[in-house]
């Protein structure tokens, strides 16, 4: 996926869950996350695509960063937390992203899971980024007239 529909529906999302603007901030920064620290492509593309999609997207180190945070053993001070919290539920959204146009890790770094539902970049991309803003806009419509 696109990073301007990366940021997009997990923009969305995160904001229609929590109404947080500072929460939809630090989980726009955690959407693009996991392909920023793989670097550029440059000039050692290969060498680069090797890499693509690899420890980067393992969501293991996101949920275990977020359940070491759960328990009380790294930094305390709120806005730290949330802001360390909701990176990884960016970039863990991220991966959900891309593992529905390509394969991701799931359980170990090498094993690697996904659903082509669209190629990367393409129409049905953007139609499918849309489809998910709207949805999130229609629950979270939904669960206000409750
Ligand atoms: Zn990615």
């Amino acid at each position: 996926m696109k990073w301007v529909n990366h940021e997009i529906v997990t923009g969305v999302i995160v904001y229609g869950a929590t109404g947080d603007l500072l929460s939809t901030a630090f989980a726009m920064a955690g959407a693009i996350f996991p392909d920023k620290v793989e670097g550029r492509p440059g000039a050692k593309y290969w060498s680069w695509r090797a890499r693509h999609r690899g420890w980067s997207h393992w969501p293991v180190i996101y949920i275990a960063i977020l359940a070491v945070m759960q328990m009380g053993l790294l930094p305390q001070g709120a806005d730290v937390e949330k802001g360390a919290a909701f990176i990884c539920i960016g970039a863990l959204l991220h991966i959900a992203e891309d593992a529905l146009c390509g394969k991701v890790p799931f359980l170990f770094p090498w094993q690697k899971v996904g659903i082509k539902l669209f190629t990367v970049g393409s129409v049905t991309e953007y139609v499918f980024s849309m489809a998910a803003v709207l949805l999130t806009y229609i629950i979270h419509a939904q669960l206000m007239l409750k």
